[in-house]
């Protein structure tokens, strides 16, 4: 049964406290969880990806920071003067970057904010960390809830195709063939875990929730469509 029949036969059962009060209950309550979900960051999702370039940059740099900070430290441990020369502007570029000022920035900012709480319950309903592994590794779990949260919150902003520009094609007609980059999906593809400075366990995570985002938005639109067409 669709899950539109279910949630329409629950909103009609004439008897909720049956024998069936529980199942016929969930659908209401799964219908309301995802409500709750989409207006909870919904909109705000919403707001922050349509933003524009800026919110873009910002989410990018708040990505990056960990791994140039990470560099520049270690050269400093290093004592390579040349290598720090390099690095020091891209970090401070990189704090400016973040600490940027305007209402999409602070939009961006709550979203972040959310997200990673969203990320890191995910992360242990989901068992990210296996429970056997709690002891010895429990404690790198909140820098792995945040990694995966930035690097999917920074592609998800910015995931339209860069080779064809979301165009799914290369080439001008009527020679067109598919874009070699995304396969015709108008989506960037997720960058090598290696590029990210991230381990290729965490890019198969960011990948779940960049998916996860889209699922959001996706509720989100559904739900304000439907409200939409109700208010008419
Ligand atoms: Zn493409």
């Amino acid at each position: 049964m669709a899950f539109a029949d279910k949630y329409m036969g629950a909103l009609s059962a004439t008897n909720l406290l049956d024998d069936n009060l529980r199942h016929q209950a969930e659908p209401l309550q799964a219908a309301a969880l995802a409500d709750r979900a989409a207006r909870d960051i919904g909109a705000l999702i919403h707001r922050v990806k349509y933003a524009g370039t800026v919110v873009q940059k910002l989410a990018h740099a708040v990505a990056a920071s960990e791994r140039a900070e990470k560099a520049l430290a270690d050269a400093v441990r290093k004592k390579d003067v040349r290598k720090q020369d390099e690095l020091r502007p891209v970090v401070e570029a990189n704090a400016a970057t973040c600490a940027m000022a305007g209402s999409d920035a602070a939009a961006f900012r709550t979203l972040y904010a959310r997200w990673r709480e969203i990320v890191e319950q995910k992360g242990r309903e989901r068992n990210w960390i296996k429970p056997a592994d709690w002891p010895k590794i429990g404690h790198l779990a909140p820098a792995l809830y945040r990694r995966v949260a930035e690097h999917s919150l920074a592609h998800y902003l910015d995931d339209v195709c860069k080779t064809c520009n979301g165009t799914g094609a290369l080439g001008l007609k009527p020679i067109l063939r598919t874009c070699t980059s995304c396969a015709g999906a108008r989506r960037e593809p997720i960058g090598k875990a290696v590029d990210l400075g991230i381990s290729s366990y965490e890019a198969k995570l960011v990948a779940d929730m960049v998916g996860e985002l889209a699922a959001l938005e996706q509720t989100h639109a559904g739900v304000a469509g439907a409200r939409l067409r109700h208010a008419e």
